[in-house]
């Protein structure tokens, strides 16, 4: 494996991204404190995001409403904008590429380049041209975080470290100084469950974690990606593993005085809808579905087999199955206060030719083809003119188009 004596990767990743965002578009929020919530009216809910000046005061993402409000008194709360930032991500992307093409956009505020040998002695200048673009091109109030190293791994923890605002090179001859000034925690791919796994295996600090072998790190994880990490550590150039789509799914959390059975049965087929139509559009068909109910005090959970489906009919008919057993299970007066629906089991959608032999299959190529001319319709229209059923959006509206730090919308998410 190749251990590069150079910077090759960036990292950039925005600071605050929505209520920076917020910020840029609506002066009046400029230099507050400002917290995102899914929805108007949304007392009962958390902040989704918030400002540097809010977390400079002790507000956190996905704090409660009531605890922001208490340790920021004079917090702005603003109901999300989702289109809004769909469309600062497409402005910055262009404005990047401008300077430097992106190898990988990681979600909807992070992506990842390769430094050029043109800009390896001088990463800082890049970092400096990128951010200089950005202020010029889209404003001063979205703000990046940019990380330079080896390898991925070390560009997004040089990244972090340098937060916010940062523009942090970690030089392959200056490695491991940096590192052994943060905790195993602090590694992207060590979640607290791996973390007291490596505590309680005597690695309780960074040196320790750096001082393994390749394949004590495998059989620490058990399987290879402790072994992966180790050389991303240790600055060993990585190829990316080929990532397969695992499902497609959407979720929400319902407003109050939405959160009755009726209620979360028609917003899960808006969600479901929403999210077989991004099936279809990649080119996948699904063999179960899920669907996932909280509750103040718990929650339900059931799968149902698909046979490759991505019609609408056959994912909403099995969504239906689903309500069914909901019914059947919890009492009549719950109150569901999130939801969501997952679309899994995935194959290739051209690698169907076996359903011949399904004796449905006459029906479901009809249905296929009234959920592809749909979706046609649809897309001419730029909006959902057509549905299978009925479509009545929840307050608060963009079913499938909800902020997501993973997953970056379409336009078409949010009709
Ligand atoms: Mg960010």
């Amino acid at each position: 494996m190749r251990r590069p004596t150079q910077i090759e990767r960036l990292y950039l990743d925005f600071d605050g991204f929505f209520a920076s965002v917020e910020q840029q578009a609506r002066p009046r929020l400029r230099g507050r404190p400002v917290g995102v919530t899914p929805f108007a009216e949304s007392e009962h809910t958390c902040v989704i995001a918030c400002s540097g000046e809010a977390k400079l005061r002790g507000v956190k993402n996905v704090m409660s409403i009531a605890e922001a409000r208490a340790r920021c008194p004079d917090i702005i709360l603003v109901p999300q904008s989702p289109d809004l930032y769909r469309r600062a991500h497409n402005a910055l992307i262009s404005e990047i590429s401008a300077v430097i093409p992106i190898d990988a956009i990681k979600s909807i505020d992070e992506l990842t380049c390769r430094v050029e040998a043109a800009d390896r002695a001088d990463p800082q200048d890049l970092g400096l041209r990128i951010k200089r673009r950005i202020a010029d091109n889209i404003g001063p109030y979205i703000r990046c975080s940019i990380g330079f190293g080896a390898n991925r791994q070390l560009a997004k923890m040089a990244c972090k470290a340098g937060k916010p605002n940062g523009n942090m090179v970690w030089r392959p001859e200056d490695m491991p100084g940096p590192l052994l000034a943060l905790q195993p925690a602090d590694v992207p791919g060590i979640g607290g469950r791996m973390a007291r796994r490596l505590t309680r295996a005597g690695i309780t600090g960074m040196a320790a974690l750096l001082a393994t072998q390749p394949k004590q790190m495998r059989k620490l994880w058990g399987n290879v990606t402790g072994e992966r990490l180790w050389y991303a550590l240790h600055g060993y150039d990585l190829q990316a593993q080929p990532s397969r789509r695992g499902m497609y799914g959407h979720g929400r959390v319902l407003p109050p005085g939405h959160r009755s059975l009726d209620h979360a049965r028609d917003a899960s087929r808006l969600l479901l809808v929403k999210a077989a139509r991004r099936m279809r559009r990649d080119g996948w068909n699904a063999d179960g579905l899920w669907l996932w109910l909280q509750m103040r005090d718990g929650s339900w959970t059931r799968a149902a087999p698909l046979r490759a489906a991505q019609d609408d009919q056959a994912v909403l008919t099995a969504l239906e199955g689903l309500w069914t057993l909901a019914r059947a299970r919890l009492p009549r007066t719950v109150r569901i206060i999130r939801l969501g629906v997952t679309l899994l089991d995935l194959t290739p959608a051209g690698e169907r030719q076996l359903d011949l032999l399904l004796d449905d299959d006459r029906q479901r190529r009809r249905w296929e083809q009234a959920t592809a001319a749909i979706d046609g319709l649809n897309r001419k229209h730029g909006r959902t003119l057509v549905s299978l059923g009925p479509w009545t959006p929840p307050p608060g509206g963009y079913a499938g188009g909800k902020i997501s730090y993973t997953r970056i919308p379409r336009a078409e998410d949010f009709w």
